[in-house]
């Protein structure tokens, strides 16, 4: 069985922390080659004396240099800023690097690591988003791949295993409808952030658990999949599957289907990413198909839910209009978090910075960065600021 060296970016956070609980599981298979992490220099000290990987890399100097004093006698490569999150991710001899980032940062480590011909197990959701179509044009010039984390385009990458290309019709993305599934129109007019913030079936970072309320989630998810499975937009399709059970399915020329199903633990994504194509053993308690039923589908209106067209509007203009789209998502979610726009607002206020947005080829990470840059600013003069 394989044996990997891990470069873990985003080890304190919580698919970070999740990692390495997989690590800890699988001491033959998995060893840590690196961490980094934004600005809790405490907990990665605790990290790297576990885990001894041999380059550290914290956001700013004086992160690290706190590390470097509480890490006195240890010595592993401490580095910082974004030269620093590049040599976590390429000089640590690593197998993989799981790359959980937070935002935009993580989009360079992800095309660094492909160009250095290093597989990527991706949960930093912006690097196909922003990037989709360089990610992966690096991932094949390199004969790298591109393992998703996210659980529904994971679910894809399981459903797929085996399966013709040919032979499949039509991915369809499962979505929890979040917090708010079944409240009207005007009760939306009235959502505060705390209500927002209860996600029923997965716990996650604030700016996810939003725009898994608005749908945004899903439609980044479409362009995840687009890019990742290489299919056509309008082959990929949303179901509303309130239970988060069935993490996704693909549809055959037959008719019949495929689904994923599994408990919402992120560590089963985490661990397939890092194992394949192996399958290990988990600890997990395994789904009771009895007292999780029933399994309930609905449509996802597209009046209800206009962040699905939206991103599929972003998709057919192409170029940089997804990055100007995830940028304009990012300053009006964290707008409503600080109840500067209502949540009602959030998808409306994404449109009109996505329409008054220039868009161009996104030839290169430079370019699309630029967008995001632009995309910011416009976004943050809609809202007066
Ligand atoms: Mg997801």
């Amino acid at each position: 069985m394989a044996h990997k060296r891990v470069a873990v970016l985003g080890s304190t956070g919580s698919v970070g922390m999740q990692a390495l609980d997989v690590v800890a599981q699988h001491p033959g298979h998995l060893e840590v080659a690196s961490l980094a992490a934004g600005s809790n220099y405490e907990l990665l000290a605790d990290q790297v004396r576990k885990w001894k990987p041999s380059v550290v890399s914290l956001a700013t100097e004086s992160s690290a240099n706190a590390l470097r004093n509480l890490l006195d006698g240890e010595s592993p490569e401490i580095v910082w800023g974004d030269t620093g999150l590049m040599l976590a991710t390429t000089s640590a001899d690593a197998d993989v690097v799981l790359n959980a980032v937070v935002g935009a940062a993580g989009l360079a480590a992800t095309h660094a690591a492909l160009s250095h011909g290093i597989d990527v197990a991706l949960a930093n959701k912006e690097s196909l988003v922003m990037a989709g179509e360089l990610i992966m044009e690096a991932a094949q010039i390199n004969t790298a791949t591109v393992l998703p984390v996210d659980s529904e385009p994971n679910a894809l990458h399981q459903c797929l295993r085996g399966t013709e290309a040919a032979t499949v019709r039509r991915l369809v993305l499962t979505a929890s409808g979040g917090p708010f599934l079944g409240w009207s129109g005007k009760d939306l007019d009235h959502v505060t952030p705390e209500h927002a913030l209860e996600h029923p079936t997965w716990k996650m970072g604030p700016r996810i658990t939003i725009d898994s309320a608005t749908l945004m989630n899903k439609g980044f998810e479409i362009i995840e999949t687009r890019w990742l499975f290489g299919v056509p937009t309008q082959n990929i399709d949303v179901v509303i599957h309130p239970q988060s059970v069935v993490h996704s399915l693909i549809e055959l020329v037959d008719g019949s289907m495929i689904a994923y199903a599994g408990p919402t633990d992120m560590r089963l994504p985490i661990q397939d990413a890092l194992s394949y194509p192996e399958r290990w053993t988990q600890g997990i308690e395994p789904l009771d198909l009895v007292s999780s039923a029933p399994w309930t589908f609905e449509q996802a209106e597209p009046e209800r839910y206009p962040a699905l067209a939206l991103a599929r509007q972003a998709l057919e203009m192409g170029g940089t209009a997804p990055a100007i789209l995830n940028a304009a998502d990012e300053v009006a979610v964290a707008a409503f978090l600080e109840g500067r726009l209502s949540f009602a607002r959030i998808i409306p206020f994404v449109a009109k910075v996505l329409e008054g947005c220039d868009t161009t080829n996104a030839d290169n990470i430079e370019t699309i960065l630029e967008a995001d840059a632009a995309a910011r600013s416009e976004a943050k003069r809609h809202l007066g600021e």
